[in-house]
């Protein structure tokens, strides 16, 4: 089944031209109503005029995470607070987090795209969904949640944690379909072995995103589970999950392009690149109102081909995600900059900025263990007053990650210093 048709397998020239059309739209609105990109377009030397289609997508400057955070919180914001209906959050370089606001219509077109990438995934009103990923700030949950009741499912809205609950919920339910992140459903999946719940299960399709995993890992989860498994991709600063997700032939994510305009630059020129080379997602929201952004550099690595699929679609897909032109690291699905550790660290006082990273998948879930140099005049041979100092740096990180590290403290000047740019981190899990 396709949700919508008429938008999803439309000719690639019909999709040009409307794409054009809300391009020079979305334009002339984040001129007219973001102060902040008037005064960038200004210094450009671009008024709205000056983009009259998809050829002159170009021009524009790009936006990056920088814009967002110059702008903390709500800078970007093209309407009043009075008519956004909602706020969500993620992380960002500094720990200060980037928010995002929704209007009334982008709650409602995100939960049509979500809609899209759960039918695409062979769900309907029939199933049972049961969500995983966290409620809160975080997109995941939430934006999952929208979609499972807008295609008129049933969504279980679990969640994260309390494996005991989300299995009880499956099995009692009849759960036949749950949105998680891939480790949290390998983790899941051990949990169901273990206990011999396989049987009891009505599980048939699982919807995984929130971080990068291997073709591997889902040939393991369809396999174990006896189940398919499938991809969905977004961020909140375009959205959340829905901007892309696979169909049942998993070659590649199908982009809802009409509201999300992709580009693949290269990372160094920041020419486009042709289609099948790898290079940097760049977004342009096509229809946002509470927080347009033009050009957007997710910095994730992917390439894409804009060929006819064979489930009937016309919508471009990217392949699947290569890792990101930054040094953000995702664990357990929460965006984490070694820059944060730094910053948290520095501002206690009693350690020195030498800090080392130390990124695994233990039991198929990321552990993260933050090796720390005490300040000599701190370091102490009292196991107690150790102990105190450990626990208030895991406290302190936790507060700056929003994930729980598992904190060692080394004796000062014991980690290796390098010439240039420093290692601080060593990613031990094989995602590409
Ligand atoms: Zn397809």
């Amino acid at each position: 089944m396709i949700w919508n048709e008429a938008k999803e397998c439309m000719s690639r020239d019909e999709m040009h031209n409307l794409q054009s059309k809300r391009l020079v739209k979305q334009v002339s609105y984040v001129y007219h109503n973001v102060e902040y990109y008037r005064k960038k377009m200004q210094a450009a030397g671009i008024e709205p005029g000056d983009i009259r289609g998809l050829e002159d997508l170009t021009k524009l400057p790009f936006t990056t995470k920088n814009d967002l955070r110059d702008t903390y919180p709500t800078g970007l914001f093209a309407v009043p607070r009075s008519q956004i209906v909602r706020i969500h959050a993620s992380s960002g370089t500094t720990g200060k987090a980037t928010v995002v606001g929704y209007t009334r219509r982008d709650i409602e077109i995100w939960s049509e795209c979500v809609a899209r990438i759960m039918t695409m995934a062979d769900l309907t009103n029939e199933d049972t969904i049961q969500v995983s990923y966290g409620y809160g700030l975080f997109t995941g949950g939430l934006g999952a949640h929208y979609g499972a009741e807008y295609i008129g499912a049933t969504a279980v809205p679990t969640s994260t944690g309390n494996t005991k609950k989300q299995l009880a919920m499956m099995c009692d339910l009849g759960v036949t379909a749950i949105c998680c992140t891939p480790s949290y459903l390998m983790y899941l999946t051990e949990a169901i072995e273990e206990q011999g719940l396989l049987p009891k299960l009505k599980l048939r399709r699982s919807i995984n995103g929130a971080e990068p995993w291997t073709e591997e890992m889902r040939k393991q989860l369809e396999e174990r589970l006896h189940i398919h498994a499938h991809d969905i991709y977004g961020l909140s600063e375009i959205m959340g999950p829905g901007v892309a997700g696979d169909c049942v032939f998993h070659k590649g994510l199908h982009v809802n392009e009409d509201h999300f305009l992709p580009e693949i630059i290269s990372p160094d020129t920041f020419e486009t690149v042709d289609d099948g080379v790898t290079g940097e997602l760049v977004f342009t929201t096509l229809t946002k109102e509470g927080i347009p952004l033009i050009r957007y550099r997710t910095k994730d690595l992917t390439s894409i081909t804009h060929e006819k699929c064979e489930c009937g679609r016309t919508t471009a897909r990217l392949s699947r995600f290569k890792g990101r032109s930054d040094d953000m690291l995702i664990i357990r699905g929460v965006n984490v900059f070694p820059s944060q550790v730094e910053a948290a660290l520095l501002e206690m006082g009693e350690t020195s900025a030498n800090y080392l990273m130390i990124v695994d998948r233990v039991n198929n879930l990321d552990t993260l263990e933050i090796q720390v140099e005490v300040d000599e005049k701190f370091f102490s041979d009292e196991i107690r007053e150790l102990e105190n100092l450990t626990r208030k740096i895991a406290h302190n990180l936790q507060q700056a990650l929003l994930i729980q590290p598992k904190v060692t403290l080394v004796e000062p000047k014991t980690l290796q210093r390098s010439e240039g740019k420093a290692v601080r981190v060593i990613d031990k899990r094989k995602l590409v």
